[in-house]
């Protein structure tokens, strides 16, 4: 059993910027708190959205995280830290990325998620990550979503869907440290 923690789209369109919230500013600084401690622990990897200009995805969103801009690089609590950058362009880290491959090239079995939005790249990438068999472990303080009540659900949907392990902040630590 090998473990790695996946910070999914700590950027800061989602965190200050267009899509950005009160929720995902704490969870980003508690982020920040958590690879201070947990140093190199465990292996870390940062996915980015980033889109290209006209990307289908901006029908739905409008445009964010444009690629060659600060919308679509690291939160300020967060990018001075190690840790593989993975740039993805869908709500699933897994889809059209090198996460797997990368992955299983460390011979990482299970997983630690968090991230921004809980209830939309965090909970495709748990299913992307339940879809190949990873063992999947949220922490619910380092997710958020701009609507608290999407979070709540999120969290439930992906223990029901995919029995993901829900922790908090606490319990990630006493585990890690
Ligand atoms: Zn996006």
């Amino acid at each position: 059993m090998k473990k790695a923690w996946i910070i999914v789209d700590m950027v800061n369109d989602f965190v200050t910027g267009k899509f950005g919230s009160e929720a995902a500013a704490v969870a980003a600084k508690n982020t920040g708190k958590a690879l201070s401690l947990i140093g190199d622990k465990l292996p870390v990897v940062f996915t980015l959205d980033t889109h290209v200009p006209a990307d289908p995805e901006f029908m739905v969103w409008g445009e964010h995280c444009l690629i060659g801009t600060s919308a679509s690089e690291l939160d300020m609590n967060v990018s001075s830290y190690d840790g593989y950058i993975i740039r993805k362009r869908r709500y699933d880290s897994f889809l059209d990325t090198d996460l797997d491959p990368y992955l299983r090239m460390h011979n990482i079995t299970d997983l630690y998620i968090s991230g921004v939005s809980t209830d939309i790249c965090v909970a495709h990438t748990v299913a992307g990550a339940f879809f190949r068999y990873y063992i999947v472990t949220v922490v619910k303080d380092l997710c958020a979503s701009i609507d608290p009540s999407d979070h709540s659900k999120a969290l439930k949907s992906m223990k029901k869907y995919y029995g993901t392990r829900i922790i908090n902040l606490h319990q990630f630590l006493a585990e890690v440290l």
